[in-house]
């Protein structure tokens, strides 16, 4: 799950002053949908909840002035891709360089000039999206269009510490696909791709509760991560695994098990301590994965860990 994507338009105006929130909102009316908060810590809040492309932040406000709130905003996972554009009466350098430092994006003076206003805003939501598409690529998988293995190294590594925190069973499922190297030789690379895609599409159809991932990890393998999932719904979820991928019936003329493409999945469940790491998890996957491998292969061996 992506740590934040921020809504397109959305436009938070964090201000103490009834009359500068009416006037910012008049001004940008027409570039976005604007939400407003009267203090800072509703304003962090409301950031929290609704994700803002933009924030326009006040710097002298009651209770947390602009430059903590600015802080705030920043250090937190859930709105650190917000950009954050300082407003305030002060001109000079010294309250640029804090806002800066406080992390904002760009600096607003009052009383303000319309269209540059307006001009700083469009660029700042044009930046906004280019970023979200970026991050959108960084994370998956060219071929697939699965996230890839950077972007699952990294969820892996957060749902790990969540469930050793909350002492719940994670489940990891690796997939490899069942003699794809006979299927690339006999079909060609370009056919061998588009397997995978298929393959790919029918295994993320598995993906329905918030969290699940689908990811692709290199090659002609897959995982998935499967949160709150212990061994004996591990089993259930490797045995559907199996049957999306059989009944895509692409046919596998040089397959040794099975007339069409198949796979084979090892799934772990854990309930991770501090005596476990991720790779110690996706060891203990790959060694069931080796089990279904040689027990016949288009099967799934679920098994616990330690
Ligand atoms: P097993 O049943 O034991 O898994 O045998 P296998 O042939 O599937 O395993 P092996 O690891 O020998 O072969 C994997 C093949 O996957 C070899 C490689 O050329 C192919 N492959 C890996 N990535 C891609 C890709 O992106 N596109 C295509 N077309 N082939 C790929
Ligand atoms: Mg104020
Ligand atoms: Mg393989
Ligand atoms: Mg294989």
């Amino acid at each position: 799950m992506p740590a934040s994507d921020a809504t397109p338009d959305l436009i938070l105006i964090i201000d103490d002053n009834a009359d500068t929130i009416r006037l910012l909102s008049s001004m940008l009316k027409d570039q976005g949908q604007i939400l407003f908060a009267i203090n800072g810590e509703m304003g962090i809040q409301l950031a929290q909840r609704q994700q803002p492309a933009l924030i326009l932040l006040d710097v002298e406000m009651t209770g947390m002035n602009g430059y903590e709130v600015c802080s705030a905003l920043k250090t937190d996972p859930a709105t650190k891709d917000c950009a954050v554009i300082i407003v305030t009466a002060h001109t000079g350098m010294e309250c640029e360089i804090k806002a800066l430092e406080a992390g904002a994006v760009d600096f607003i003076s009052k009383p303000f000039n319309p269209p540059v206003v307006r001009a700083r805003v469009q660029t700042h939501l044009r930046l906004q999206q280019q970023t979200a598409i970026m991050r959108q690529l960084a994370n998956r998988d060219g071929l697939t269009g699965l996230f890839n293995r950077r972007y699952l190294d990294e969820v892996l590594a957060r749902e790990f510490e969540r469930h050793r925190r909350q002492q719940l069973p994670l489940t990891l499922a690796l997939i490899d696909v069942d003699h794809f190297k006979a299927y690339n030789d006999h079909y060609g690379h370009p056919q061998g791709d588009v397997c995978l895609q298929r393959v790919a599409s029918a295994i993320s159809t598995i993906a329905r509760r918030p969290a699940e991932l689908v990811a692709r990890y290199g090659g002609e393998e897959f995982v998935v991560v499967l949160p709150h999932t212990d061994a004996p719904s591990a089993a259930k979820y490797g045995d559907w695994l199996c049957d999306l991928v059989r009944d895509l019936t692409i046919a596998h003329d040089f397959s040794a098990t099975a007339p069409t493409v198949t796979i084979s999945v090892g799934l772990v469940s854990v309930v991770p301590s501090v005596h476990c790491s991720v790779q110690q998890l996706l060891t203990a996957a790959d060694q069931a994965l080796y089990q279904a491998k040689s027990a016949g292969r288009n099967r799934a061996f679920a098994t616990t860990w330690p």
